[in-house]
């Protein structure tokens, strides 16, 4: 196995491993660790290169960041991909040896599941290193994310329509990219609440079950920006916010569980300039790994404590629309501002008490 560090400016340790035996190649982006040791899932995508690879790690390694410093999970951000086929090239060997790659960092990252990649795979890294999450339930683990990032989206919405004048969920058209892990669990809640559900999915049969389950219309894969509705909540892909979508959209909030919605930066700034509501991603979806930190926490996981701690995505949504207009700046930027400063006064901290 050959482990070489790659420098890359503003970013504490990138490594990328080579393990001809296993076929394992995989890159580790540790981005921030001043709040706590790096934490984020572990994605298998078949990369067309290795820069493309090495940008989408440090983009979602950056993400974990921020989402943590809000979050305030007391951890850092990290990530970390495999550079493979999910459906062709998974072996016992391939994930033992990117747990021996993660114990190799000695604790500076711990993974988890992700795009790609399921509970059964982190048992099987489980076996190299003890620095995963999202282990089965019965392994004293947290178990799925998806339900506690669904409820916390749920809730993020909710903050969306009631800080735009609405007064509950009924009624309200919500339109659903994606019917996977995290949509399935948000539909369910949203149906309860008395939204009106429209749904696509590249999976047909995906769509279908929310279509029989909650009454929810079908919609075509690309006509999904074009349909008049008051939510549009991406859970599938990012980069769905761009110059080609912002002016087809009839909604009046954007706010889903994916993450990396905008293609930039300045997509949020031209939603503003449309009068389009932003959840920013890194809070609205910050409920998964809520839920695994609070595994890590000194008195092992607690299911009503991950609770608790995830309903306070509703504030903190609210919190950061309210910042926004206040200071007359897209909604992302408003939470990357904070992010930043949660990350500069634990940076403070640490000094002080180091002094
Ligand atoms: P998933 O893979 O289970 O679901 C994604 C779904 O989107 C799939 O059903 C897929 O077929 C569908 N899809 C892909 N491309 C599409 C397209 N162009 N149009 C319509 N549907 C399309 O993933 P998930 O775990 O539900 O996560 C969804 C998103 O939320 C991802 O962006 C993920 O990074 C993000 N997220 C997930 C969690 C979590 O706890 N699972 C936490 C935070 C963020």
């Amino acid at each position: 196995m050959k482990i070489t560090e790659i420098p890359c400016a503003g970013y504490e340790k990138v490594v990328r491993c080579e393990d001809p035996q296993s076929g394992l190649r995989a890159i580790i982006s540790v981005h921030d660790t001043t709040l706590g040791p790096a934490l984020g899932g572990l994605r298998m995508w078949p990369y067309l290169s290795e820069q493309e690879a090495m940008t989408d790690v440090n983009r979602l390694s950056q993400g974990m960041t921020y989402k943590s410093a809000v979050a305030e999970t007391g951890l850092g951000g990290g990530k970390a991909v495999i550079i493979g086929n999910p459906k062709t090239d998974k072996s016992e060997a391939l994930f033992r040896a990117m747990g021996r790659f993660v114990e190799s960092l000695k604790g500076l990252y711990t993974t988890a599941e992700d795009v790609g990649t399921n509970v059964q795979d982190m048992v099987t890294v489980r076996q190299e290193t003890k620095h995963v999450t999202g282990l089965p339930r019965e392994m004293g683990s947290s178990g799925d994310p998806s339900p506690f990032t669904a409820i916390g989206v749920f809730l993020g919405i909710k903050a969306c329509v009631e800080k735009t004048g609405g007064k509950d969920l009924k009624d309200v058209r919500i339109a659903v990219q994606g019917c996977g892990n995290v949509a399935r669990y948000l539909c369910e809640h949203l149906a309860k609440a008395g939204a009106k559900l429209f749904v696509t999915d590249i999976v047909a049969e995906k769509a279908k079950m929310m279509v029989d389950k909650h009454g929810a219309k079908l919609v075509k894969a690309e006509e999904i920006y074009d349909l008049e509705c008051d939510v549009f909540a991406p859970c599938a892909l990012g980069a769905v916010i761009n110059d080609d979508t912002i002016p087809r959209l009839k909604c009046r909030i954007v706010a889903g569980a994916a993450n990396n919605v905008l293609l930039s930066e300045q997509h949020g700034d031209r939603l503003r300039e449309r009068g389009i509501v932003y959840a920013p991603d890194f809070v609205i979806n910050a409920g998964g790994i809520i839920n695994v930190s609070v595994e890590l926490e000194p008195g092992g996981y607690n299911e009503q404590r991950a609770l608790q701690k995830v309903n306070n995505i509703y504030n903190a949504v609210h919190d950061i629309l309210v910042t926004a207009d206040r200071e007359k700046i897209a909604s992302n930027r408003a939470a990357i501002l904070l992010a930043e400063r949660k990350i500069a006064e634990g940076r403070k901290r640490k000094t002080a008490k180091a002094r």
